[in-house]
């Protein structure tokens, strides 16, 4: 990768693919991915921008690894653990390890975010029967998730 990329348009940048958020699955909705930064050098994490489209959603998981996030464009409302947090453009979130996530754009405008994770990392795990039963223990939570 070279020393400095331009970015192409808002959100986009020169030879950055936009691709899908995952390989299949229909457990997510209007979500791309990019990665801005691949991790080596010494760098043992990525850096990804993602963007959901309006009433778009990301998978509802966890996993052992951890996220850091960055909004950078519209708003989110964000599960993480036993919490839906409202984040606008600029807020932090932090997904702890182990920690049930979903990530949903809140109003009209794309929900763009980037999050950075450990280059070396688990695989998402998504909730059974049991799991779900518990995330939806929460009223709130029940009406939030999107599987
Ligand atoms: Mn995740």
């Amino acid at each position: 990768m070279s020393e400095h990329v331009r970015q192409t348009e808002p959100f986009r940048w020169e030879g950055i693919a936009v691709k899908p958020y995952k390989a299949e699955g229909a457990h997510f909705a209007g979500i791309t991915r990019q990665t801005l930064f691949e991790g080596g050098d010494g760098l043992a994490c990525q850096l990804r921008y993602f963007e959901v489209a309006p009433r778009g959603w990301s998978s509802l998981e966890r996993h052992q690894h951890a996220h850091a996030v960055m909004i950078v464009r519209g708003a989110s409302r964000v599960l993480v653990g036993d919490r839906i947090v409202e984040a606008r453009t600029h807020d932090l979130v932090r997904v702890p390890p182990r920690t049930w996530h979903q990530f949903q754009t809140a109003g009209d405008e794309p929900l763009g975010f980037l999050c950075m994770v450990d280059c070396e990392r688990d695989v998402p795990e998504r909730p059974d029967a049991a799991a779900l039963a518990l995330l939806r223990t929460d009223p709130a939570i029940a009406a939030f998730i999107r599987i």
